[in-house]
């Protein structure tokens, strides 16, 4: 066999842009904003008040990669949960407050690392953040000043007729200046609407307008498919032109799928190191093999791997080679055999019968030295080329 080379993959070669020049908050640990990673959060489902239940949910999100987590407030029982989940949580959490003010105070008292306000719903919200931001001030709690489509301040839908990117900055920005006038600025910032097209345009006007990190999320996007394209399409477009310090997929399915397409979404803009990733071909009517099979049963092979492994799998010789050759591992297919390359050189020639086998098994040894060599870990992601 032949002897390869393997070394540790360094961090993306080029991100997709420069990143919009933020202020540094800090929620928890995790740094967003100031040139941070863009950091993934979820949002859990349980009730807030069944603490066994939220923090199994937030165990379940930290263990598929989320960052930050945030949990729902609406009653007291749920205010009274919240030292305990913030103390045991293994990431910081985030306390979301409409309607009660009441509720941003006991947040802050209990020790969540950020509580996100809702300044379209919150009870005479405007009188009460002077003395949030003494609260805030006084515990290091950084406030997200998050603006919902839904839930825009009436007096701006009156002025605007409806929610526009303007009413969503105006609101979110007079919101950020009464903080200010108290003199507290550890401010992020949200202005989520369902349309991807008026959301882009809200952001962007907010970020060319302030200079507060952002929280990019699209609304209300929808059930998994439809979500998971609408954040990637409207996060594409933000985040090409360097806008975003922290992202939320909202998705109607279980926040860990959430997490994961937030995961890959920044993986594929290079703002973060891509993991295993299996590159397989569409198929078409040159395949030589049952692409979709073999692609399915090596992805299946290699669940659970914790590297960054790029693994090729091709249905002819058309661009077989070529993707083999360019990723760690690869198998280019044709009559009845499968060329399996590894770092670029062909290593051996196996049947068919044989490729997913001798896929699976190099990619291990791949594997151990990679984690040898201490190379960061993750879950396997599927590209179609
Ligand atoms: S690699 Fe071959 S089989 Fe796969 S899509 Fe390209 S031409 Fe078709």
């Amino acid at each position: 066999m032949t002897a390869v080379s393997l070394g540790v993959p360094g961090m993306p070669v080029r991100p997709v842009a420069s990143r919009r020049e933020s202020r540094l908050i800090q929620v928890g640990p995790v740094a967003v904003g100031g040139g941070a990673p863009v950091s993934v959060q979820s949002m859990t489902t349980t009730r807030t008040s069944d603490i066994g239940a939220t923090l199994q949910q937030i165990a379940e999100l930290t263990a598929s990669g989320c960052q930050i987590v945030r949990v729902a407030c609406p009653t007291q029982d749920d205010a009274d949960a919240l030292a305990t989940i913030a103390r045991k949580s293994q990431i910081p959490v985030i306390a979301d407050i409409h309607f009660q003010p009441k509720y941003v105070f006991a947040a802050i008292e209990a020790g969540c690392a950020a509580v996100r306000v809702n300044p379209g719903n919150i009870k005479q919200f405007d009188d009460k953040v002077k003395e949030i931001a003494a609260a805030a001030k006084e515990h290091g709690t950084p406030i997200r000043i998050g603006v919902n489509a839904g839930s825009l301040d009436r007096r701006l839908l009156q002025k605007y007729g409806r929610a526009t990117p303007e009413a969503l900055v105006e609101s979110a920005l007079w919101e950020a200046s009464l903080f200010e006038e108290h003199g507290f600025r550890d401010i992020k910032i949200s202005v989520k609407h369902n349309d991807p097209v008026v959301m882009i345009e809200a952001y962007r006007q907010l970020a060319a307008q302030s200079d507060y990190p952002l929280h990019l999320g699209v609304t209300e996007a929808g059930p998994a498919f439809q979500g998971t394209i609408k954040s990637a399409v409207a996060f594409g477009a933000l985040l090409s032109q360097g806008i975003g310090d922290t992202i939320r997929v909202s998705l109607s399915a279980p926040p860990a799928e959430e997490v994961k397409v937030g995961i890959q979404i920044l993986e594929s803009l290079n703002l973060r190191q891509r993991r295993l990733e299996i590159v397989s071909c569409p198929s078409c009517g040159r395949a030589q093999v049952d692409v979709y099979k073999l692609a399915e049963e090596v992805t299946a092979g290699l669940t659970g791997m914790e590297v960054p492994l790029r693994v090729a799998v091709m249905g002819c010789v058309v661009n077989g080679p070529g993707e083999a050759r360019e990723a760690d591992l690869g198998v280019a297919s044709g009559n009845g055999k499968g060329q399996i390359f590894v770092k670029g050189e062909v290593i051996k020639t196996v049947p068919e019968s044989k490729i997913v086998e001798t896929l699976i098994e190099e990619a291990m040894k791949i594997a151990e030295q990679m984690e040898q060599d201490g190379v960061a870990a993750g879950e396997p992601a599927v590209t179609v080329s």
